[in-house]
């Protein structure tokens, strides 16, 4: 028997809320839709999601548990809400929930993707695969074999290989791909790949969300020379005070799993003087550096971010570890 199922067996999530009670769970969140959309959180789930938590957990700010993490003193059955990248679906589907419960939030915006200056990568992969449905894997082999990539199944397996080349390899990859396909990428997002304009992000900043930064480009950080690692911290810090006039302390880590970011990163966020940052995995240990402070993704359906909000994923990778 699995330690989830002993769990569930001897008292379920009321158990395991007990034994993690001094682990703050920090979830993360990125697109929000009306209704079921793929990979989206609706606004019916994400009001299921904070009902609940509400009830068992003080709902702050991540700023707020980086500063206990900081004291080594952890206050007790304690969350916080993360919205990664700066999408439009957050204004216009999450933040009017978030509102209504009267809840903290951290969103972690990506400077030049509100700024208007680029659209995410991925979605731009995505933008030639929707538009190339039948021929997006054979028309792109030999540019695989150019870059150094292996053969691909699928548009996801295509995403994940570009994160691991440098970012100037992959920005140029997708350029060509472009051009393979005959698929001109738009200049601006198309409309279900766009980002919150300023006026948005200031309205959800006078109005409780705390703004983070998020890069200015939302390159792979680890792919990129120390010095544009550095240029992607500091632009996405001064972009934001700018446009906010109000101090950017929070740093959120593009992709965020150990290999993207480095030490070298750290030391730049450290640097342009940010308080924290925080990363995009959990593994069981409960915070030890507040520059790499982990979350729980397990967003995506009401019984996954049960287990996650109550500490059965924590336990049960925390038990993992320790076999290991
Ligand atoms: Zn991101």
């Amino acid at each position: 028997m699995s330690l989830k199922q002993r769990l569930y067996e001897m008292g379920g999530h009321s158990l395991s809320r007990f034994l993690t009670r001094s682990d703050p769970i920090i979830f993360m969140y990125h697109r929000f839709s009306a209704n079921n959309t793929p990979h989206s959180v609706s606004k019916a789930l994400l009001e299921e999601q904070l009902a609940y938590l509400s009830k068992y957990k003080t709902i702050t700010s991540v700023l707020a548990i980086a500063d206990t993490i900081k004291d080594g003193h952890n206050a007790k059955s304690v969350s916080a809400i993360s919205i990664d990248d700066g999408y439009a679906d957050f204004f216009h589907y999450a933040y009017p929930v978030i509102r209504k419960f009267n809840l903290p939030a951290t969103f972690y915006v990506t400077s030049g993707f509100v700024n208007g200056d680029i659209w995410m990568w991925y979605d731009q992969v995505d933008y030639l695969h929707q538009k190339n449905l039948d021929n997006f894997v054979p028309s792109s082999n030999e540019l695989l074999v150019t870059y150094g990539l292996k053969t691909i199944n699928s548009y996801g397996e295509l995403v994940s290989q570009l994160k691991s080349i440098a970012n100037s390899d992959k920005l140029n990859f997708i350029e060509e791909l472009s051009s393979s396909l005959k698929t001109p990428i738009p200049e601006q997002a198309p409309v279900e790949y766009q980002a919150c304009n300023w006026d948005q992000v200031r309205e959800l900043h006078k109005n409780g969300i705390t703004i983070g930064a998020h890069s200015h480009t939302h390159p792979i950080l680890s792919q990129c020379s120390p010095n544009v690692q550095n240029d992607e911290i500091q632009q996405s810090k001064s972009i934001l005070e700018n446009q906010l006039q109000t101090e950017i302390v929070d740093f959120c880590y593009p992709n965020g799993m150990t290999c993207d970011y480095t030490d070298e990163t750290i030391k730049a966020v450290k640097e342009n003087g940010f308080s924290y940052a925080v990363a995009a995995f959990t593994d069981g240990i409960t915070h030890p550096d507040p520059y790499q402070i982990r979350r729980h993704g397990g967003v995506s359906s009401i019984d996954e971010f049960k287990n996650h909000s109550s500490g059965i994923e924590v336990l049960s990778r925390r038990a993992r570890k320790m076999k290991a």
